[in-house]
């Protein structure tokens, strides 16, 4: 069993899922003795949709983001990097972007897991990428938000919360990450790997790949296309997961040029 099986099991044992319809009492905010706390000494994993909008307003370059702001604990038995957010020294454990005063200051574009906190969701198989996903509560002993007044139901909190460009961004991620052919054994070369970091996370080095190497004279990519993705960092990584499922996995995903054809069925077989 995968170590992301093992802990959505262990997940399922400790907290009862949770549908769409169900209800939670909770409330946060700068009243409450607790604020702050749970921005400190946290494992938040990020989607590569958190890492395009965590630069927003940080007005810097993928990689110098990725460099600073993230650590990648990569083992051979993970088979993908997955970034988890660097916290701002090891004494404090604080996150880079928590304020005493003002609590997270890049609020408006925290990622995903900051934005669903205290629920979690799991998808109810490592592969199923359509599957409808359940939701469980975090209740943890620091958090003094729990059982307040305020009900939700999960629909609330999410529309209130995440902005549904996470989710849709996020399913498109689940396509590549949890693509059935892992699970039925499939390895990247580390050639692969390092396309795959590049093309999800590290975009600006991908974009500089398309638009400084010989890919556009082996690839047909409309012109429309390729202006947005000039400037566009969403159009991008759209892009980017496009030519994943294509380099990665074989699906069509990608207009080859007639000269180039025989060149890149050998590269992606
Ligand atoms: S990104 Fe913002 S909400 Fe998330 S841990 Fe850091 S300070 Fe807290
Ligand atoms: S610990 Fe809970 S209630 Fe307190 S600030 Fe964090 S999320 Fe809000």
């Amino acid at each position: 069993m995968s170590q992301i099986e093992n802990l959505k099991q262990e997940i399922l044992k400790e907290y009862p899922r949770l549908g769409i319809e169900d209800k939670f009492c909770f409330e946060c905010g700068p009243h409450l003795e607790c604020f702050n706390v749970c921005c400190s000494d946290v494992n938040i994993f990020l989607t590569p949709y958190d890492v395009l909008q965590m630069r927003k307003p940080l007005n810097i370059d993928s990689t110098s983001f990725l460099a600073e702001y993230t650590i990648v604990p990569f083992d051979k038995q993970q088979k993908l990097p997955v970034p988890l957010m660097k916290m701002r020294d090891t004494e404090s454990k604080e996150c880079h972007f928590v304020d005493p005063e003002k609590g997270c200051t890049i609020y408006q574009h925290r990622p995903w897991p900051c934005r669903m906190y205290p629920l979690g969701s799991a998808s109810p198989g490592e592969t199923e990428v359509i599957s409808k996903p359940f939701y469980f509560l975090m209740k943890e002993e620091h958090c003094k938000g729990h059982n307040r007044p305020k009900e939700w139901k999960i629909k609330e909190w999410l529309d209130d919360q995440v902005p549904e460009a996470y989710t849709e961004f996020g399913e498109l991620f689940k396509r590549i990450a949890l693509h059935p052919a892992f699970s039925q054994g499939k390895d990247l070369a580390p050639q692969q790997i390092d396309m795959y970091w590049m093309a999800l996370y590290d975009i600006d080095r991908f974009r500089r790949f398309i638009f400084e190497s010989t890919f556009l004279q082996r690839f047909d990519v409309d012109q429309d296309r390729l202006d947005s993705i000039k400037t566009d960092d969403e159009e991008l990584l759209l892009f980017g997961f496009d030519w994943l499922r294509f380099s990665l996995f074989g699906e069509k995903r990608m207009k080859v040029k007639p000269d180039a054809e025989k060149w890149v069925k050998g590269k992606t077989t």
